[in-house]
Parts: structure tokens; sequence; C-alpha cells
């Protein structure tokens, strides 16, 4: 399954250049158009994997469509039925009221009470089994929300941590950004990347790293504020944003971080093996006329510098050579 993914992964990023290098849009019909042109390259056993899973979000999405429009009509039906019914009861009773209006006999209002009798009783049976039907709808209703809900989890969810994965941390990239923006407000990224995560894989195996992978995110969580964000930016980094906050809180996030981290055990399950991990993080503040591209790439400039200092420690945009450039220009 593993090489699946590295050659999915492969497939995804040639497709990329090769839209990004011709100019070509990147929208979803052309990128699958150039995905699959790549996809005859690679070999016939992976080739079928993808498709087999491609096939597979198909029928989900099928199955998903539907149902949804089984609902509708289950509910439209029932709306149809409640007019219908609710018109021929109406035209019931003003027959009756009319009867009612010119009656002189007492013999007659007897006959009228029995009919009159007679439709409240039919209304309350249709009523009863529009009941019926429509608690049936809402059930309905119910496990499809559930089942989109999960559908949209998939999608923003990364399977192995549980945190956000890629596509949720670009859309809320966009969104921060745009508020900075409009509201002249400020942000904090931080990019944390394992240290040496390669080397735990080797000791001790691609499970007790996924495990560790696992209990790391939960712990990355945990030392963050719930209006903070954080998401896998893929294999063993992690990008967390801060909202309203400067470098210099960053950086105090940060050195929390590492200073919990330096705590705690991670204990491996099947050998009982204890490990202990460090991280090094980059920091990098997004203001005005930034943009996106750029505050990550800055971050990781960042990081790359903390991983030649040493590892085991956390580097700002300020400490790169460029910003020192800036710094004294401006200054
Ligand atoms: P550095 O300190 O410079 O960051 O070194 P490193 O070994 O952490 O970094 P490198 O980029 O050389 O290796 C990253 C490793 O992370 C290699 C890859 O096997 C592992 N990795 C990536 N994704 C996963 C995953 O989902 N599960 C597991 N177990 N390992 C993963
Ligand atoms: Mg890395
Ligand atoms: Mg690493």
């Amino acid at each position: 399954m593993e090489q699946f993914y590295i050659s999915v992964a492969r497939i995804a990023k040639k497709t990329l250049n090769h839209m990004v290098a011709h100019h070509t849009p990147l929208l979803p019909d052309l990128y699958s158009k150039y995905f699959y042109i790549f996809l005859d390259e690679v070999d016939e056993e992976i080739k079928e994997m993808i498709d087999a899973e491609n096939s597979r979000g198909q029928r989900e999405f099928k199955k998903q469509q539907e149902t949804t429009v089984s609902v509708i009509n289950a509910v439209s039906n029932i709306i149809n039925q409640l007019d219908n019914s609710t018109s021929a009861h109406n035209k019931s009773l003003e027959n009756h009221q009319h009867k009612l209006a010119g009656m002189q006999k007492v013999v007659d209002l007897v006959e009228l009470k029995k009919l009159i009798n007679e439709e409240i009783g039919k209304i309350r049976e249709s009523n009863v089994s529009l009941q019926h039907k429509l608690t049936e709808a809402q059930q309905t209703v119910k496990s499809l929300q559930s089942q989109l809900s999960q559908i949209t989890n998939l999608a923003t969810i990364d399977e192995l941590t549980g945190l956000y994965n890629r596509r949720a941390l670009f859309s809320r990239l966009v969104e921060e950004h745009s508020r900075v923006e409009r509201y002249e407000e400020i942000f904090s990224l931080l990019i944390i990347d394992i240290d040496d995560f390669k080397m735990i894989n080797d000791t001790y195996g691609h499970q007790a790293g996924d495990a560790i992978l696992r209990n790391l995110a939960k712990f990355l969580k945990g030392n963050l504020r719930t209006s903070d964000f954080i998401a896998r930016f893929g294999g063993e980094e992690f990008i967390a944003i801060l909202p309203a906050t400067n470098l210099e809180k960053a950086r105090k996030v940060g050195e929390k971080i590492r200073f919990m981290l330096a705590k705690k055990i991670f204990e491996d399950k099947k050998t009982q093996v204890k490990i202990k991990l460090t991280v090094s993080i980059g920091l990098s503040l997004c203001t005005r006329g930034d943009t996106v591209d750029d505050l990550i790439k800055r971050a990781d400039d960042a990081l790359y510098l903390a991983k030649n200092s040493g590892k085991n420690r956390i580097c700002s945009e300020q400490d790169l050579p460029t910003a020192a450039v800036k710094t004294d220009t401006a200054g």
C-alpha cells in the first residue's frame, strides 16, 4: 500500500509540475487529464490499484447521490399528499358548513354530526400516516447527514493522525490571509518537523513510526490553544497557524512545545521501547501584502536553518540572512 501512495504522490507531483511549466490553469478536469497521461507511465499493478480507488470513490458518490434523490422524492411526495388530503378535507368541511347554515330540522343535525365525525376520523388517520412517513424521511435525512459529514471528514482530515490535512490547511490559510489583507490582522505560522525521524523508522519500524506520528499529533494539539489551527503538512511535518500572534509570542509557543516534548516519552507498545523525540521549528509572520506561498517558504527556510544549526531548536524568518538584508536596507 505504501508503494501505491508513493506512486500516486509521484504522479501528482509530475502532473502539477507539468501544468505549472506549461501555464495550464489548475482546474480539476485538466488536472485529471494530465494525471492520467502520467499514470500511463507507471506499472500495471499500481495503475489497477489507482483505478480501483477511483471507481470506489465514484461508486460511493453515486450511492450518495441516489440516496439524496430518493429522500428528496419521499419528502416531496409527503408534501403532495399533505396538500391533496388537506384540500379534500377542507372541501368536505366546507360542504358540511354550508349544510349546517341552511339546516332547519334537528334530525338533519344528527345526520350532519355523524358526517363531521367521520371526516374528523379520516383527517386523523391521514395525519397519522403522514406522521409515520415524515418520521421515516427524518431518519433517512439524519443518516444522509452523517454520511455527508463522514465524506467531508475524509476530504479534510488526515487519516493517520486525525489532524486536518493539507487541503484543510490551505483553505484555512487562504481564509486567514484574506483576514490579514482586509482587517490588517497578523498571524504566525509554525512548521514543526521531527528530528531524525527516518532513523526512528529505521530503528523501530514503520508501524512504531506511525504510532509516534499519531501521539505527537495529539500532543501538539493539546499544547496549542483551541483558537489555533494545526494540520499535518505531510510526512513528519506539521503546520500550526496562530491567529493574532506576533513572532515573539509564536517563539514562546514553540519553546513551550519543545520544553513539553523534552519531558515526554513515547513508548512502542509492541516492544515497550521508550523513545524520545525532538523537533525543529521554522516561524514566519503573515502581514499585509504577504502571499501564502511566500509565508510557507520563509517558515520552511527558517526550518532549514534550524536543522542546519544543530536541530532541536526554533528559527524564525528574522534569523534568515535575507531578513538581515531587508532590515539593513530599511533602516
Ligand atoms: P531531519 O531531522 O533532517 O528532519 O531528518 P528526518 O529523518 O526527520 O527527515 P527525512 O526527510 O530525511 O525523513 C523523513 C522520514 O519520515 C522518512 C519517511 O520514511 C518518514 N515518514 C514520512 N511519512 C511517514 C508516515 O506516514 N509514517 C512513518 N512511519 N514514517 C513516515
Ligand atoms: Mg521533513
Ligand atoms: Mg524530519
